[in-house]
């Protein structure tokens, strides 16, 4: 079937939803294309909160928070959208409580805030309050209620749609989406003047991660086979609180709350690395420490682990603020935090690079302003980049609402100026890629299971791209992915049906993957200095000589690939080496 919208937005989390608002506000046709339900979009699993300078419980102001963002980014975020970013949240945040997220409250009634790693007062003085949360599930509050107002303002949604590949005129400009209805087994085409991309971040190329399963970077790989480049792919950020072994996140608002970093000796190892904000250290600078805590003999029991201690925290501050990872902790640890330490080590949880984009969403192909006609991106997927090298905790929450509201806008405005202007024409036959690999896939009979491809490529990841890296183990990690995709082109599937294949978006998935999976590596490895999250060991000093740029990855997703550049945006913050 053929189905005609204005804009189509692949993905239905914070950022899609965010979009979906905006454009439908504006005016324009909007279907939401998401191959989840929309609220089990990862957005729902985000715990700590979501950061704006509103002052609420001390003073603070967006021009820190911006200094904190360009910090914590290791001065590769762009400034310009950094600025823009933090001096919109405020708002945002008041717009989203009218909008109806029960936001937890201090004395006063107001919203409260709490501390977040890197978030600082007066250009870095001391920790500030700063994260706005409900509770410690904030995410899911602020997706339920952006479901709802999409409902309310007749947003159209296809859930359990995978896109699966983007259709593109002769002439470069976007007409939209090929789709897999997962309850059917059918193949649509989405006609469409927009498409915007909000599908997410891609945690799952890496064995331990904090990420759902369906974090596979779908649609930064579709747009990779579509030509187009990633940005900063070799920046990932990897969570230094996850429960050990699981990778179930907990949240960095349990520092905020005052719990605390021990090694095998109950020393609080942080004051060491960070003697100023010691625990609430940005995440790349904790993940790193524990590492060295555990390379150095100081993992507890001499395994790969800390603990985090929320003993002396109290039962109300954790009943009332910390309730879902005192949960966590108990069902899948079996430990109490209230008089236990939980056992924590990193965990893979974001990608800072992604799709280039300006900071209405539009992507672009290289340079700025050199905008592909008719695509945008928002959320985990895009990078504006508001991140740089390192995000700070509550920045992904706040990017998505705040870009997301300005991509719609965006989106609304260029519909209306194409009002009397039809949908760009389609190619013949836009599904014949799709069909043929659906096709492949599914007539093949001898080959290995998904699975055990997907282990290889998350342990070959996990084990030679994570939190420290060198030319040795990220060329392995490349040859490794060499393999992996020949493999992942001969994987063979049990089920050949056509209601709820799942596995069959399994085996399409593990493609994707693979193409992002070498993007990060191939990145990891052009670049020799260490910056924010990315630490080679073989070039241990951040060189702004050489690196103080973004980088661009182009891929024939065959093995072959090319890297260009982009400057970084400068407005008030010059460089300077980072000290927490
Ligand atoms: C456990 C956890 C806790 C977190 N806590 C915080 C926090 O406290 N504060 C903070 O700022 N950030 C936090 N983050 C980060 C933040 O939650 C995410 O970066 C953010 O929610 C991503 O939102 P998104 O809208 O870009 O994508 P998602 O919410 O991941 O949604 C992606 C959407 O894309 C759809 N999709 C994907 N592929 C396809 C396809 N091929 N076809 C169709 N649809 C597709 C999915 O169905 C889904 O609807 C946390 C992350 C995790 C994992």
């Amino acid at each position: 079937m053929i189905f005609e919208h204005d804009v189509v937005i692949v993905g239905a989390g914070g950022a899609g939803l965010m979009a979906a608002l905006y454009a439908k506000e504006g005016g324009a046709d909007v279907a939401v294309v998401s191959k989840l339900h929309p609220l089990r979009s990862h957005t729902g699993a985000a715990q700590g909160g979501i950061g704006a300078a509103l002052g609420n419980e001390e003073e603070d102001h967006w021009l820190w928070h911006a200094f904190d963002t360009v910090k914590g980014s290791d001065y590769l975020g762009d400034q310009d959208a950094i600025e823009t970013m933090c001096q919109d949240a405020s708002r945002t945040i008041v717009e989203l409580e009218h909008y109806g997220v029960p936001f937890s409250r201090n004395k006063e009634g107001k919203i409260s805030q709490r501390r977040f790693g890197g978030h600082t007062r007066n250009f870095g003085e001391a920790p500030v309050r700063r994260a706005c949360h409900a509770a410690d599930r904030t995410g899911h509050t602020i997706l339920h209620t952006l479901y709802d107002q999409c409902l309310k303002n007749n947003v159209r949604f296809y859930d359990e749609f995978q896109v699966i590949d983007q259709i593109m005129t002769p002439e470069g400009e976007s007409a939209g989406v090929v789709a897999y209805e997962i309850l059917t087994g059918e193949v649509h085409t989405f006609h469409a003047k927009i498409v915007c991309y909000a599908t997410g971040g891609f945690g799952r190329a890496f064995k331990t991660t904090s990420n759902a399963h369906a974090g596979t970077g779908d649609g930064m790989a579709i747009l990779l086979r579509n030509g187009l480049p990633m940005e900063d792919m070799e920046f990932v950020q990897f969570h230094p609180t996850g429960l050990y072994r699981l990778g179930i996140l907990i949240t960095e608002g349990a520092r905020g709350e005052g719990g605390i970093l021990r090694n095998s000796e109950g020393e609080r190892f942080m004051e060491r690395y960070a003697p100023t904000v010691k625990d609430l250290a940005p995440r790349d600078l904790v993940s790193q420490c524990i590492y060295k805590e555990i390379q150095e003999g100081r993992g507890i029991k001499g395994k790969e682990y800390v603990h985090l201690d929320l003993t002396h925290v109290g039962r109300d501050v954790i009943e009332k603020k910390l309730p879902e990872i005192a949960v966590f902790s108990r069902t899948y640890m079996g430990v109490d935090p209230l008089k236990e330490p939980i056992p924590v080590a990193p965990t893979c949880h974001y990608a800072m690079g992604g799709i280039p984009t300006d900071y209405d969403g539009r992507v672009e192909k290289g340079n700025r302003g050199d905008v592909v006609p008719g695509l945008y991106a928002v959320g985990e997927c895009a990078c504006v980049s508001v991140h740089g090298a390192n995000r700070l905790g509550t920045n992904s929450l706040v990017e998505l609402v705040v870009f997301g509201r300005r991509a719609g806008m965006r989106m609304a405005r260029e519909i209306e100026q194409r009002r009397d202007t039809p949908r760009p024409a389609l190619p013949d036959n836009p599904e014949k890629t799709t069909r043929e690999m659906l096709e492949s896939i599914l007539s093949r009979t001898e080959g290995e299971p998904v699975v055990q491809v997907r282990n290889d490529l998350q342990k070959t990841m996990m084990d030679n791209v994570s939190v420290f890296r060198n030319e040795e183990t990220i060329s392995t990690a490349l040859d490794d992915l060499q393999e992996i995709r020949k493999r992942a082109h001969n994987v063979v599937i049990d089920d050949k049906g056509t209601q709820f294949n799942t596995e069959l978006m399994d085996a399409v998935e593990i493609g994707f993957m693979v193409d992002y999976a070498e993007s990060v590596a191939a990145c990891a490895l052009h670049r020799t200095e260490s910056r924010g999250a990315h630490s080679r060991e073989d070039h241990p000093k951040r060189n702004d000589d050489d690196w103080l740029k973004h980088t661009l990855f182009f891929s024939n997703c065959k093995g072959d690939y090319d890297f260009a550049y982009k400057d970084v945006a400068i407005t008030r913050f010059q460089p300077k080496e980072r000290k927490y």
